[in-house]
């Protein structure tokens, strides 16, 4: 008997007939006497439509009453699939984040867990239950209801298989596992059979929407075996085939004997760049102007400084575009000012695109080759930075789609020239 954890995304309980067949799929897993945590999200649409009528009501609403009104969908969608479950004879009980309790901080929107009380769950478990805990949300000190950022419920799914140390943490969602790059945009893309866990924390910090970025730290804190695996397959195939498909994070470094290059491709829209013009090159600027801004608890992205002409240099940098009006409003009334910036410009018509690979560090070239491909596309490139695993670049944003595709290409992703053991 093992313990397993399985998260099923918004498109997979995105309808009455698709919360059957994770029904279904569940019933397998219990039949065969393994426990089973279900950690489902909102039914695909849902946080979209609620946190649209919230800004229907006022442009900037209350962060508390947000989360408050973003976890009714994760609630509902457990209800449902706990009826279902019970409707064909399987005990089930789900459970919110409070109930359980799910601790978190209290930054409303984006909170971070801190703890899960696993005794409910347990003891739930140990009556022949399957257990449902809703993704996405926890409870603060305070009592108030919090939010884990959007694609939380991974993180809530990961954390829960880490606290009760279960066998595995299956990641249900509508692609059948991690490929190349998304083959939304690249229907070229591969399936990877294995991912190395630190390829998986750079595609998830990068942009690559697949998993959120904190249940992939929470895999590498806990060692949490996770799968991501597609929740729209016959739910009747064997488990011995389910476990064998999908992608499975793997926490050992040689699994590719003659690793690839380049492994994958992310890409964000989330960007925002700021430059300002004319700053004075004098000692401490990038601190007068950077300062601020973390002391906002604003992340800075990518940084650019001009060399010097006459005694003034051009600051660029970026930030999240959730942080952008933000980061604007500190910069023109406050920064600018003290350090005496000439124009402020703000553009947020730009994207990130990144190559990743362990295999990068052993490799010279690599990011000319990635310049060469977009440079005979006649993309610009306007920022760049680099990691022992990564390079990124950050372009306008109408390239991005033909960048992925060209880099995607240049790398030769979409053949298999790994040697997987896995
Ligand atoms: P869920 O609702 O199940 O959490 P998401 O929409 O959050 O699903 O994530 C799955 C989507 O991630 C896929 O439909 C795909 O378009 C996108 N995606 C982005 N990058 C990748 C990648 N490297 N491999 C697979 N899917 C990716
Ligand atoms: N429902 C939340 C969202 O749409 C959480 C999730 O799906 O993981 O972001
Ligand atoms: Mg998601």
């Amino acid at each position: 008997m093992s313990l397993i954890v399985q998260k099923y995304g918004g498109t997979s309980m995105g309808s009455v007939e698709r919360i059957r067949n994770v029904a279904q799929r569940v019933a397998k897993w219990h039949a065969a006497g393994h426990q089973v945590v279900v950690v489902p999200s909102a039914m695909s649409g849902e946080t979209n439509r609620l946190l649209g009528l919230a800004k229907e009501i006022t442009p900037h609403p209350d962060s508390r009453e947000q989360d408050m009104l973003a976890a009714t969908g994760e609630q509902a969608s457990s209800a449902l699939l706990a009826m279902t479950l019970i409707a064909k004879g399987v005990p089930a009980r789900s459970y919110t984040g409070w109930q359980v309790p799910v601790r978190t901080d209290s930054a409303f929107t984006k909170a971070r867990i801190k703890s899960i009380d696993d005794e409910r769950i347990r003891n739930d478990l140990d009556a022949g239950r399957v257990v449902i805990v809703t993704g996405f949300q926890g409870i603060d000190e305070e009592g108030n209801i919090t939010t884990l950022g959007r694609g939380g419920s991974d993180t809530s799914a990961v954390a829960v298989a880490a606290a009760m140390k279960a066998d595995e943490c299956l990641i249900f969602t509508d692609v059948d596992g991690v490929y190349t790059t998304d083959p939304r945009v690249v229907p070229e893309a591969r399936r990877m059979g294995v991912v190395s866990f630190e390829e998986m924390l750079e595609l998830a910090s990068l942009g690559s929407k697949i998993l959120q970025i904190r249940s992939v730290e929470f895999a590498g804190k806990y060692q949490v075996p996770v799968r991501v695996l597609s929740s729209l397959t016959d739910p009747f195939i064997p488990l011995e085939e389910e476990m064998a498909s999908g992608t499975l994070i793997t926490f050992e470094e040689d699994h590719k004997m003659e690793a690839a290059v380049v492994s994958g491709i992310a890409f964000s829209r989330d960007e925002a760049k700021f430059t300002l013009r004319a700053v004075p090159d004098t000692p401490g600027v990038a601190y007068s102007i950077l300062g601020p801004i973390a002391a906002a608890n604003i992340d800075v992205d990518m940084i650019l400084q001009n060399l010097s002409v006459q005694g003034t240099t051009d600051f660029s940098f970026t930030v999240n575009r959730n942080d952008a009006d933000r980061t604007n409003e500190l910069l023109s009334k406050q920064i600018g000012p003290a350090v005496g910036a000439g124009e402020i410009v703000y553009d947020s018509k730009v994207a990130k695109v990144s190559i990743v690979g362990i295999g990068m560090r052993s490799h010279a070239g690599v990011a000319s080759t990635m310049f060469r491909a977009l440079s005979q596309e006649g993309i610009n490139i306007q920022m760049i930075s680099t990691s022992e695993i990564k390079t990124s670049v950050i372009i306008d944003d109408k390239y991005m789609e033909l960048a992925v595709r060209s880099l995607h290409k240049a790398f030769e992703l979409d053949q298999d020239k790994t040697q997987s053991a896995g």
